[in-house]
């Protein structure tokens, strides 16, 4: 058996369809600041993506490229004045941030209304008492393309490994969310490969390249790959490298119903949930309606 490749895309392009046309329904173009500080060419490469997202979709970019010896109190500044700014409806400031600047203390200074990646203490506790709020783009990117094979998730035993702020504990509370049964798999769990052939839905986001093999996975199960993994690849020449996922694709396709590709999969997702986040941002920040195609979503 041959198990059905989730086209991330594809599906990552109807949303961003449905967002650019909800732009067109607005009174004004909503705007999204992107702030990265450092030279992480990975990093400059996804606020570049971000920005010209933000545009085709029909809504202003702001991006904001710092040297990696900015101070912890520039960059605060320069999120505060984010945060005031009556224009801007969304701040994603770029992760990881360079080791003499605190994350929290970042996170904390960026107005929760704003929050389109859905890191901030205020949004982290939304989610967690189900109030409606913005909720992380990588996860909710998990849960639309898992409801492409499942629509109805109620029920399913969902497996996630990974307990990141970012990641694993947004996506099993969203999971929960839609009342699946969740268990959450981390570096302590015992027996790993007995707890995911356990899944009806695998998520692997645990950044170890190819960790999740094909005996992992129950037959017919459906894997949704989160990682994203730069791994040497000598087949396409001296010192160059590809990227791979946690799980290993070509096993677990032959046993999983479906499987989301890493590159492919997730990444696509992330990018057009952020755009969603910031029409919602916009629409929560200054009074006006959803429109109905992302209402419904
Ligand atoms: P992270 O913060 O490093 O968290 C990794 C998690 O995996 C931790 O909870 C860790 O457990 C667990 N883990 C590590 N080794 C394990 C093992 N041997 N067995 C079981 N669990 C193990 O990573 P992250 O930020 O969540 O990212 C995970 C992956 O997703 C990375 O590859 C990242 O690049 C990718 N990612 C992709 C996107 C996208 O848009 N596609 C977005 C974000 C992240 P402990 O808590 O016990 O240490």
């Amino acid at each position: 058996m041959t198990g059905r490749v989730i086209d991330g895309k594809a599906i990552a392009a109807g949303v961003r369809a449905t967002v650019g046309e909800a732009v067109t329904q607005l009174p004004a173009q909503p705007c999204l600041a992107v702030v990265l500080v450092g030279d992480d060419p990975a990093s400059h490469v996804y606020v570049t993506s971000k920005g010209k997202a933000t545009i085709q979709a029909g809504m202003r970019s702001i991006e904001i490229r710092l040297p990696r010896e900015t101070t912890e109190a520039d960059l605060l500044a320069r999120v505060i004045a984010l945060s005031n700014d009556a224009e801007v409806d969304g701040i994603l400031v770029q992760l990881p941030l360079p080791s003499h600047i605190s994350e929290p203390t970042v996170l904390a200074a960026l107005d929760p209304l704003k929050d389109v990646d859905g890191l901030t203490e205020r949004s982290a506790g939304k989610l967690v008492l189900g109030k409606p709020g913005l909720r992380p783009c990588t996860p909710v990117g998990c849960v639309i393309l898992a409801k492409t094979e499942r629509p109805d998730l109620a029920g399913a035993n969902v497996v996630v490994i990974g307990r990141s702020i970012l990641v694993g504990k947004p996506s099993a509370l969203l999971f929960l969310e839609q009342n699946a049964t969740v268990t959450i798999a981390h570096s302590k769990t015992r027996d790993l490969k007995m707890v995911c052939r356990s899944a009806d839905i695998l998520v692997a986001a645990v950044g170890r390249p190819e960790m999740v093999k094909g005996d992992w996975v129950r037959p017919g199960a459906i894997v949704i790959d989160v990682g994203t993994n730069r791994v040497p690849a000598p087949d396409k020449g001296e010192g160059k490298t590809k990227l791979v996922g946690d799980v290993a694709f070509k096993e677990a396709i032959e046993v999983a119903g479906a499987i989301t590709p890493s590159p492919g999969g997730v990444g696509p997702m992330t990018i057009a949930c952020l755009l969603r986040n910031t029409v919602l941002a916009a629409c929560a920040r200054r009074g006006w309606t959803v429109p109905d195609a992302l209402a419904k979503g």
